[in-house]
């Protein structure tokens, strides 16, 4: 299974130094670059503005992505910044209802403060989505699937219907550019938060922003200089040590997501599964053209409530309760208590947010293991209420 080109994965930055042959590219710490002369500055001249170490990370995303260039970024909000300062002053962004919860937090404080007008919509609703882009419109927001319910959208669609004048952005964090390249579905601008897939091992914040021409990438590199949002070059370092082995990562989490969803539909103490790659879920035809695979992340409701919700993440061993994703290791997250807290509890239950609801991120540990441990798991959330029955 090729997903992408992994080559340009494998081998960014290999070999480019020039002065002692190192394979792997070196580490530029310095924070500024000499002038060769007076009035001859080199490539490089002030970290925050250019740094190597950074822009072999860049030049690899923006490759994967089919971009004309990016910038890489010192968190995944800060790239979501970074796309918002290309709106003109009062600009309106019409963007997902289920959106991202920092996303969802910048875009509502910054329309409280009076800077933009944002509508936040069911993207799926086709009927709306071309009522609301009927008004004038700068950015369209787009997030497929969403979280965490793994909501799909047609990327093309929404794109075509939005039209030339409009700006339209994809966060493609959920499946990395090994799955998913919004940029040929038609969109300008792909956000990433590096943090999940691309460095995959929970060991940096990141972010980056792509740029499917050279002006918009100029535009997103001018203004990430001016705000100062450019990530540190250990991270980046990182970050492309993370990014050589995406799709053999990929692979894995892949096989055991799908062994693990065979499990889960099995099982008697799952009320309802929510993937993508189910025939039953609403977006899996659009997920099927668009995706080059339904990817690792899937939710589920338990039979029960918060009793059995408590049972299942206390049991387990290698599942660890933790919010975040697209790591190495396997991670069960509650959304109603954890990422989706700050909704209200009306607001959680008008986006299908309920108190029984379980999200995994799959890791790529052995899947017997897994499968074992949700097994044991989920079993004692069915005794359960048969031992308070006898008790009671
Ligand atoms: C995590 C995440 C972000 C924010 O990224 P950070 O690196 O945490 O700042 C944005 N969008 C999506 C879909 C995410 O999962």
């Amino acid at each position: 299974m090729t997903l992408l080109n992994e080559t340009a994965a494998v081998r960014a930055g290999i070999d480019c130094d020039r002065q002692h042959g190192a394979v792997t590219p070196p580490l530029y710490l310095s924070s500024n670059y000499s002038f060769a002369d007076l009035n001859q500055p080199r490539t490089y001249d002030y970290s925050r503005s250019g740094n190597p170490t950074r822009d072999i990370l860049a030049d690899a995303l923006a490759e994967l992505e089919q971009a004309a260039g990016g910038v890489v970024t010192s968190t995944g909000m800060s790239a979501v910044l970074l796309v918002l300062q290309l709106l003109p002053k009062g600009g309106r962004v019409v963007a997902p209802h289920d959106c991202y919860g920092g996303t969802f937090r910048l875009l509502t404080t910054w329309h409280e403060k009076g800077l933009i007008e944002v509508e936040f919509v069911d993207q799926s609703d086709t009927a709306r989505i071309r009522q609301t882009l009927a008004t004038p419109t700068n950015l369209l927001w787009i997030e497929t699937p969403s979280n965490p319910l793994l909501r799909v959208v047609d990327v093309h669609a929404l794109c075509e219907l939005a039209g030339p004048e409009v700006l339209k952005v994809v966060d493609n964090t959920f499946l990395s550019p090994a799955l998913q390249q919004p940029i040929t579905l038609g969109a300008d601008l792909v956000v990433h938060s590096t943090t999940k897939y691309i460095n995959g091992h929970s060991d940096v914040v990141g972010g980056a922003v792509l740029g499917k021409t050279e002006e918009l990438a100029e535009q997103l590199k001018w203004w990430a200089n001016c705000i100062g949002i450019t990530a540190a070059p250990f991270d980046c370092l990182l970050t492309t040590r993370g990014l050589r082995t995406l799709n053999v990562r990929m692979k894995q989490h892949l096989e055991n997501t799908e062994q693990i969803l065979a499990f889960l539909q099995q099982h008697p103490a799952i009320e309802n599964i929510h993937y993508p790659g189910l025939s039953n879920h609403p977006g899996h035809e659009i997920a099927k053209r668009q995706q080059h695979h339904f990817g690792a992340m899937l939710s589920f409701e338990l039979k029960g409530g918060l009793s059995e919700v408590k049972t299942l993440v206390n049991n387990l061993r290698y599942f660890t309760l933790a919010e975040s994703l697209g790591g190495v290791e396997s991670l069960i997250c509650h959304p109603a208590t954890m990422t989706h807290a700050a909704m209200a509890p009306q607001a959680q239950r008008a986006a299908g947010i309920t108190d029984n609801l379980i999200r995994l991120s799959v890791g790529i540990e052995q899947a017997d293991d897994l499968i074992a441990d949700l097994e044991q798991a989920l079993n004692r959330c069915l005794l359960k209420p048969l031992k308070e029955q006898v008790n009671g």
